[in-house]
């Protein structure tokens, strides 16, 4: 499957030279400002140095994680879950609200949902029984000893993440006042001005989204944030025979992961069960969870390593390990599953928390999430940058 390509773009001219907003980065974040940009009225340029999309935003899993945030995130995932859905409408997305289903293979696991269920609601997170969640598995009647039950997350929403950011980027070269200047590199920001490889383009507001290369253009800040490159393995398997649903499915070691399950009581018992019983899958840093695209193909992931150069070579132990687990929540054997694609995701991460929001200079910001949810925030984000309403990091 390739990628939808993107409109070619003009090779040796730079349109937009002046706009109200200056976004560089279109990964989903650059984008889904964009989106909120011309929603009020605002000319846009885009810049963007790849001819198309190629970032995180297209190599991850199409998942709105919206139920598993906490706190100030919960806030703005909700925002979010919006935006796309508007956003969805207007650039003709696929976005079903299939939610997430997690996948409990033991009390513990089950006890964890048992509590978000208690702080949340009976409608944000409805626990499923053994058999509701093997059908929703397209498990076969028999074998299914090995699963607890598990909880449906309603909010969740999925997207296609091979076609949402290109079809967010069509959609805005279509709009009057907005420009996409493809194939054009930034290599320094000031107040009003962005300078090019093409040459400057200047804006009244500048706002840098550029992931994990903020360290590129801004050392210093992407230091002080602590920024780092935390690569991932994924793979793409053909359709599995019984699994047709579109919501995102997790598994314990998700649980290990998202604030919404860490914060529960049962959640370190866990840990200490999970590290018990499947100690390699800690040792990669797996998130075992897996999503099916339209095609009825399921992308299957994954592990996070962290550096500030990433390591460019991927670990087949690593996708045998991801791969042979997503198999037993299939309910199938490893040999069943065929692999057709494998890639590296790499996303901005610190430990010094999931967002730098910087301000570089009146009228400049650089925005990075730095942790694996920027599809989840990504319209939440925007609409609160224009309302002001987003906090700086320091
Ligand atoms: C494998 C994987 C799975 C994930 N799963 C999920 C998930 O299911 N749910 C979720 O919420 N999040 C997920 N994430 C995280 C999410 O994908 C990212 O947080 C999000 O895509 C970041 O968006 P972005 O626009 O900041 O970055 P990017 O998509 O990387 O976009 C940044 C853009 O800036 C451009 N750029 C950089 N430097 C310059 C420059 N100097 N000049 C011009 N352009 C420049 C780049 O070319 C790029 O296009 C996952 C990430 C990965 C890798």
């Amino acid at each position: 499957m390739s990628i939808a390509t993107a409109p070619t773009p003009a090779r040796s001219s730079l349109p937009g030279t002046r706009a109200d907003l200056v976004v560089v980065g279109a990964g989903i974040v650059g984008l889904a400002h964009a989106v909120e940009a011309v929603r009020r009225g605002l000319s846009v340029t885009i810049v963007e140095r790849d001819l198309r999309p190629v970032g995180a935003s297209v190599r991850n899993f199409g998942h709105c994680c919206v139920t598993a945030q906490r706190g100030e995130l919960l806030d703005l995932a909700r925002r979010s879950r919006t935006g796309w859905l508007d956003a969805a409408a207007k650039a003709g997305l696929w976005a079903p609200e299939a939610g997430a289903l997690v996948v409990a293979r033991s009390a513990t696991e089950l006890a964890v949902l048992e509590e978000l269920r208690d702080e949340r609601g009976t409608d944000a997170v409805r626990m499923r029984t053994r058999d509701e969640v093997a059908d929703t598995l397209g498990r076969a009647a028999d074998g299914r000893d090995d699963l607890a039950g598990g909880a449906m997350l309603p909010a969740d929403l999925r997207v296609n993440p091979r076609e949402a950011a290109p079809k967010l980027a069509a959609w805005l070269a279509a709009q009057p006042g907005v420009h996409l200047a493809w194939g054009t590199n930034v290599v320094g920001v000031e107040s009003g001005t962005v300078h090019t490889s093409r040459g400057p383009v200047h804006g009244d507001q500048i706002l840098l989204c550029v992931g994990h290369d903020l360290d590129r253009l801004r050392p210093a800040e992407a230091e002080a944030h602590g920024i780092q490159r935390c690569r991932l393995s994924m793979a793409r398997i053909a359709a599995p025979a019984g699994f047709r649903s579109d919501a995102a499915v997790l598994t314990a070691t998700s649980m290990l992961r998202y604030d919404g399950f860490t914060a529960m009581p049962s959640a370190a018992a866990l840990r200490e069960e999970v590290s018990g019983h499947s100690a390699e899958l800690l040792g990669i840093g797996a998130n075992v969870m897996f999503t099916r695209l339209p095609d009825g193909t399921v992308l299957v992931g994954d592990s996070h390593a962290y550096d500030t150069t990433e390591i460019p070579f991927q670990e087949e132990a690593t996708s045998r390990l991801l791969l042979r687990e997503a198999a037993r929540v299939l309910g199938v054997g490893p040999g069943e599953v065929r692999v057709t694609e494998r890639w590296q995701g790499v996303y901005a991460s610190s430990p010094r928390g999931p967002l730098l929001v910087r301000d570089l200079a009146p009228g400049v910001r650089a925005l990075t999430v730095t942790s694996g949810i920027g599809m989840t925030l990504s319209f939440g984000l925007a609409a609160a940058t224009f309302d002001g309403a987003l906090r700086t990091t320091v």
